[in-house]
């Protein structure tokens, strides 16, 4: 579904990125960990379009996206689904406009159509009744959900999570991992950047390491967990696990 080949990113002289290969198929759901500053953010701005320009190629579904052709890139996005750390609600408008937005105004969507389909979507994370509520008067845990549903609104290919949860109180972590694993069931292609192993464990078909702007190992969850290849990996793994 999606093939990363050669991706490097410089900040400046700082190499963030460096020869990245990756390939997800549709259904994969792949985990991605690391120490700070190893790059994972970068890696899924640039699959988003969000940092610009990079080196290498992407492919969707076999056709290449070009970074410095806008058309492409536009659409590329519009098959991508990205939720961050922060929840990134448009703080001036209430649950239901941050969710139609972007499907309006990207002519995915009529405004009937966008609010029909979020509000199903909200239905499907119990908060239909917040349709009409502000960003600020909901709680961690449920601007993160509306964030996630927003980004399916515009029905994406693939989702890509960064660190969707760590913004979270511990117990509210669950209800956002929850409607994960619903996707997950569903069948929904995701790459996610987090350090919530026991989720990886249970769904992730491959756990990527990164270190340094590089993959330095990319196994199944139980190899990489259980047997890692590098030091680098055990010391990473002994520390948080
Ligand atoms: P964390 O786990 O802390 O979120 P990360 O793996 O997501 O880390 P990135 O945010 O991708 O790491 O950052 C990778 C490197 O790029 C870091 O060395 C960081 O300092 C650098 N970097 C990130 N954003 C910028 C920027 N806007 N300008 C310059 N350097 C940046
Ligand atoms: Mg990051």
């Amino acid at each position: 579904l999606l093939c990363v080949r050669d991706m490097s990113m410089r900040y400046g002289k700082t190499q963030v990125l460096n020869q990245i290969d990756l390939d997800i198929h549709k259904g994969e759901v792949v985990v991605v960990i690391g120490p700070s500053g190893s790059g994972k953010s970068t890696l899924v701005r640039c699959l988003n379009g969000l940092e610009n320009p990079f080196e290498g190629t992407i492919q969707l579904n076999g056709a290449p996206y070009d970074a410095r052709n806008h058309e492409q890139w536009s659409q590329l996005r519009n098959q991508i689904g990205m939720v961050f750390q922060d929840y990134s609600l448009f703080p001036h408008l209430n649950v239901l406009k941050n969710m139609t937005l972007a499907p309006v105004l990207r002519e995915k969507y009529t405004e009937d159509e966008a609010e029909r389909i979020a509000l199903e979507l909200l239905e499907r994370v119990q908060l239909r009744h917040k349709a009409s509520s502000m960003p600020a008067q909901l709680s961690g845990g449920q601007q993160q959900r509306v964030a996630i549903v927003r980004a399916l609104a515009m029905c994406p290919e693939i989702m890509l999570f960064d660190e969707p949860t760590s913004a979270l109180d511990p117990e509210i972590v669950g209800e956002v991992l929850a409607v994960m694993k619903e996707l997950v069931s569903q069948g929904m292609t995701m790459i996610v950047v987090t350090h919530e192993m026991s989720f990886a464990r249970e769904v992730a078909d491959k756990v990527v390491f990164m270190d340094k702007g590089e993959i330095l190992e990319a196994a199944s969850p139980e190899r990489l967990f259980d047997y890692p290849q590098h030091e680098r990996v055990k010391n990473f793994l002994g520390k948080i696990l």
